[in-house]
């Protein structure tokens, strides 16, 4: 067991990343696990954000190494200056990963809670596709780059309809999403019993 005053450095840590986080997403209501939420929460709001500050940074190597997978499908000058971070994303928002083209670096924030961890890589695929075009909707140049990538990465291409395209591709590539997304960040080591397929992403 730590010893306490370890524990309070993981939260505070964990608390001055959120922030960070915060400021690179479409809206602060986005982060809200920075927010103790009165007392029911705090005590959910101390455990994660102690957890966040224990790990994020293995966990931001992982996604790293997926953003260098994506990068290396293109020539150095194809590149878009990206910054990559995992964050528990509110859950009223019903997404498991962004890309805020309106910052610079552009910033792709990732709830790799919501997903199994085989399934990352393709969330940074299509997030980095919408750094890529500069551009949050999913027509025919972000089909063009998602398929690029998923051939360069190993993933599987996607077919879509053209009447259907932007609704199919908004959820490209198909995820399995967890029953419980906060379990993750609680430090719960992945469980596919625990999850469901879902369209949803
Ligand atoms: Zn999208």
């Amino acid at each position: 067991m730590s010893h306490p005053d370890v524990k309070f450095d993981a939260f505070w840590r964990g608390i001055s990343y959120l922030r960070q986080v915060r400021r690179l997403a479409l809206s602060p209501l986005m982060i809200d696990v920075i927010d103790d939420g009165g007392l029911a929460n705090y005590h959910h709001h101390r455990e994660i954000c102690t957890w966040i500050g224990e790990n994020i940074q293995a966990v931001n190597a992982t996604l790293t190494d997926y953003l260098d997978a994506c990068h290396q499908c293109f020539a150095l000058c194809d590149r878009p200056a990206i910054q990559i971070f995992a964050t528990p994303l509110a859950e009223q928002f019903g997404i498991d990963g962004l890309c805020n083209i309106f910052v610079n670096p552009i910033a792709i924030l990732i709830d790799v809670g919501r997903t199994s961890p085989n399934h990352w890589l393709g969330i940074v695929a299509h997030e980095y596709a919408h750094a890529c075009v500069g551009d949050v909707g999913h027509g025919e140049q972000f089909a063009k780059i998602l398929t690029h990538l998923c051939l360069g990465l190993g993933l599987d291409l996607p077919i879509w309809e053209p009447e259907t395209m932007e609704a199919w591709l908004s959820n490209y590539p198909h995820c399995q999403l967890m029953i419980d997304p906060l379990a993750f960040w609680f430090g719960q080591p992945y469980n596919p019993d625990f999850s469901q397929v879902s369209y949803t992403s």
